[in-house]
């Protein structure tokens, strides 16, 4: 077997090598620890079987443990700079492709269609850029992609937000998305001492296991995130002064919004982020019936 990428050692050698500067702008930080990455894939639950999507291979560390458990890895990697290397370290890998592009400007579902021909098992899994977490999670989880769950390294702050509970600091939008759409858990909390550079934040391994099912009932789920985001656009104000002034012709429905959330007992002056994730869902189901009668 090939030897492992992910060691100081061998890091170095490839970066001189090939002459390689981290770019800070694209949240390059490389993890040098194959511990961590082995148990990374053991939380991913990979079989022969899987197929694998990764954001963000760099040199291949990560990559090189999934291509060794998975049935196909795909990975994006936006830096034209690591396409030479990557092909050299994972040379030994003939079940990877690495797709140069932007995730975020990516057809995901077209990729995967692609690519994961008669695979029904996929994972994503990734040492994220930190710079774009959470564009990169909400996109995962709007795309309604055909997968399994995703395991990814983020920042610990991040983590916490994901897997916050109403009444706290932390919870908003990206809490409900993801408990809407998914299962969290935080796996691992990560020392920055495992990355070169280190980052200058602390890191976590989060899971999320897509449900069969969303957590609630939503009629229109684009409405039921227009609802939320307004609710939480300005943290210190009470839901109905939120709702009125951020949802569409929200001035003219003030009466109704009010009259709505006193009928489902959410006193009108509580603020967004004590609202359950159930009181989301009544209320939006609510309120899109309003504006559908009035539109
Ligand atoms: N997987 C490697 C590891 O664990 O050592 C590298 C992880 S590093 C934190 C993030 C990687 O994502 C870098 O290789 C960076 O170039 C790449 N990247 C940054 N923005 C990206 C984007 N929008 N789409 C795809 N890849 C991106």
């Amino acid at each position: 077997m090939a030897k492992d990428i992910a060691t100081l050692g061998r890091t170095r050698e490839i970066l001189e090598k090939y002459g390689f500067s981290f770019k800070k702008s694209l949240g390059q930080n490389f993890l040098i620890d194959t511990n961590i990455l082995r148990r990374i894939v053991d939380y991913a639950e990979l079989s022969g079987e899987t197929g694998v999507m990764e954001i963000g291979p760099g040199i291949g560390a990560l990559t090189e443990q999934l291509a060794r458990r998975a049935k196909k890895v795909v990975a994006f990697e936006i830096d034209q700079r690591l396409l030479p290397i990557l092909a050299d370290t994972l040379s030994p890998y003939p079940n990877v492709r690495i797709i140069h592009q932007d995730v975020l400007k990516a057809d995901i579902r077209r990729v995967m269609e692609e690519e994961f021909g008669g695979i029904r098992d996929v994972m994503v899994v990734a040492n994220l850029p930190y710079y774009v977490t959470t564009p990169i999670i909400m996109k995962l989880l709007e795309d309604h992609l055909p997968i399994r769950g995703i395991v990814v390294m983020l920042q610990k702050e991040v983590a916490d937000r994901i897997a916050a509970q109403p009444g706290t600091k932390d919870y908003g939008s990206l809490s409900i998305a993801v408990q809407y759409y998914t299962t969290a858990e935080t796996v691992m909390t990560v020392p920055r001492t495992v990355f070169i550079p280190q980052p200058n934040v602390d890191s976590a391994v989060i899971r999320l296991t897509k449900r069969e099912n969303p957590a609630v009932d939503v009629i229109d789920e684009s409405f039921f995130f227009q609802v939320v985001r307004a609710s939480f656009s300005q943290r210190r104000k009470t839901i109905l002064n939120n709702l009125t002034n951020q949802l569409p012709n929200g001035k003219q429905h003030k009466e109704t919004i009010e009259q709505v959330l006193t009928e489902l007992q959410i006193e009108p002056r509580r603020r967004g982020e004590t609202l359950t994730l159930e009181e989301f869902a009544k209320l939006s189901n609510r309120l899109v019936k309003e504006w559908k009668e009035k539109a």
